[in-house]
């Protein structure tokens, strides 16, 4: 039986959608949501709802009873993080499940990336945990930029800070795909820590490509990461909230979510998602 945290997210919903394409009946996969109220399409696909709050260890044992195989989603809570895994992991032990797949981030263990450290002390945690793990550590999803199309189509430019720094980012299916991949089959081949990201692009290249697919010409404006966060306070972000987002585009600046490692494509068994694709795809 496989069970998947934040299913009601973006990410644990379309791995569940991936765990059922390949085959899992649905009666063998639960769906762990904080919020049973939510789940009611992930119920009409037949699968398990069982609630699960990362902040509340009493929930989580019992939704982890029979489990063999988990996904664990990281949570969407800075700060807040370590502590949420712990519980999940100390559950996952409690309950013996047999195979445990973290979404970590990209270069966890020598990135200077701020997001980094909690994905690292995570990731140490399953490892200490004795518990089988494989940790897939994810870059950037290709929706972090493509959410904001119809932003750059009105602007006619991409503002940012990131200098000629490469993203190899993929689309969340993508990264869903391979998440499951890791967590189904023979778990003895998959243990351990894949780095994970599609084909690389710049900013600039981005521009170019949405510019090709809409026929709308976006440009790149590439700001030092002063006036970046200047830009961003003048747009009403709060004063800590711009800071993080200039510190991210600093780490994509200095290269830290570029990878080429073919991990990706090989628990797919096809190429990731071109970039235009996925840009098509938020234009429909
Ligand atoms: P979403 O925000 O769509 O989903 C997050 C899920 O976490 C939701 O299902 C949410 O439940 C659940 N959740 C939040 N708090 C708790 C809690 N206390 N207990 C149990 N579940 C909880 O994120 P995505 O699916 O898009 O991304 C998955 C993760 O990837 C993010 O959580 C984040 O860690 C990371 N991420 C990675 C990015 C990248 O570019 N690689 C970009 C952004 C995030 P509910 O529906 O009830 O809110």
């Amino acid at each position: 039986t496989y069970a998947i945290t934040g299913a009601t997210g973006h990410l644990g919903r379309l791995a569940v959608d991936a765990l059922l394409r390949r085959g899992v009946p649905a009666r063998n996969v639960i769906a762990l949501v904080r919020d049973p109220d939510k789940a009611g399409d992930l119920a009409e696909l037949g699968v398990g709802v069982r609630g699960a709050d990362y902040d509340r260890p009493d929930t989580l044992g019992p939704a982890l009873e029979g489990i063999e195989r988990l996904l664990l989603v990281s949570s969407p809570t800075p700060g807040r993080r370590v502590e949420q895994h712990t519980n999940v992991i100390r559950a996952a032990d409690a309950a013996d499940v047999g195979h445990v797949v973290y979404t970590s981030i990209l270069h966890a263990d020598e990135t200077e990336n701020v997001l980094a450290p909690e994905h690292v002390a995570t990731e140490d945690v399953l490892q200490g945990s004795g518990l089988p793990f494989a940790v897939a550590r994810n870059g950037w999803y290709v929706e972090n930029y493509t959410g904001r199309l119809d932003e750059y189509l009105a602007r006619g430019e991409i503002v940012g800070a990131a200098g000629d720094g490469r993203v190899s980012a993929a689309t969340r299916a993508d990264y869903a795909e391979a998440a499951v991949s890791l967590l189904s089959g023979d778990i003895t081949d998959q243990q351990g820590y894949w780095e994970l990201g599609g084909p690389a692009f710049t900013m600039g290249d981005l521009a170019a490509a949405i510019t090709d697919v809409t026929g709308t010409e976006v440009t790149y404006r590439d700001l030092s990461p002063g006036d970046y966060t200047d830009a961003l306070r003048a747009a009403g972000m709060d004063e800590d909230t711009a800071g993080f987002v200039a510190a991210l585009e600093a780490s994509t600046a200095r290269g830290e979510l570029e990878t080429d490692s073919p991990a990706l494509e090989n628990l797919l068994g096809r190429a990731p998602t071109p970039l235009v694709d996925a840009i098509r795809a938020a234009r429909l």
